[in-house]
């Protein structure tokens, strides 16, 4: 799971990506009922969006905050239709962007950082010495994979 911090960042950065979750979206806090998501980022009661949060590594956010940067900049400047993003998660080893409603070319940005995702390290973010293991597939460094518990005893291939 991304770091809260990191989470929130994005999340405060690029609401536009999140806007589906303003409709019918109701969340109870203990005074008043929020209703968008936008007012709940104001009010600092941010509960993550996204049903399950990001589940990936803390390695991929400058990946995440790139990808998003340069998607963002792209609808605004062409005034197409910011992609509506319903799961970031981490699959055999690769991020994954679930979303809809953007055009092609977006869905290329998106789908390219999907692939760098392959060559950066998930827990440190590095792109040196990066390699996956069998079995159950992370997308880690040869220092993290020597310090992952979880991992100990899958095999590490460089890629
Ligand atoms: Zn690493």
């Amino acid at each position: 799971m991304m770091k809260p911090e990191y989470q929130k960042q994005i999340i405060k950065d690029y609401p536009e990506f999140f806007e589906y979750l303003t409709e019918g979206l109701k969340i109870h806090t203990n005074d008043n009922t929020i209703e968008t998501v936008k007012e709940l980022i104001e009010q600092e009661h941010l509960v993550l969006p996204i049903q399950f949060g990001f589940e990936c590594g803390d390695g991929w956010y400058w990946l995440l905050k790139q990808t998003f940067k340069i998607v963002s900049d792209y609808c605004k400047w062409n005034k197409k239709p910011f992609p509506q993003i319903t799961q970031i998660k981490e699959k055999y080893g690769s991020l994954n962007i679930y979303h809809y409603g953007s055009d092609e070319m977006v869905d290329g940005m998106i789908w390219m950082a999907e692939h760098l995702s392959n060559h950066i390290c998930e827990d440190c973010g590095t792109n040196v010495n990066v390699g996956k293991t069998e079995g159950w597939i992370y997308t880690i460094c040869e220092n993290c994979y020597n310090k992952k518990e979880t991992a100990k005893n899958l095999n590490w291939n460089k890629i």
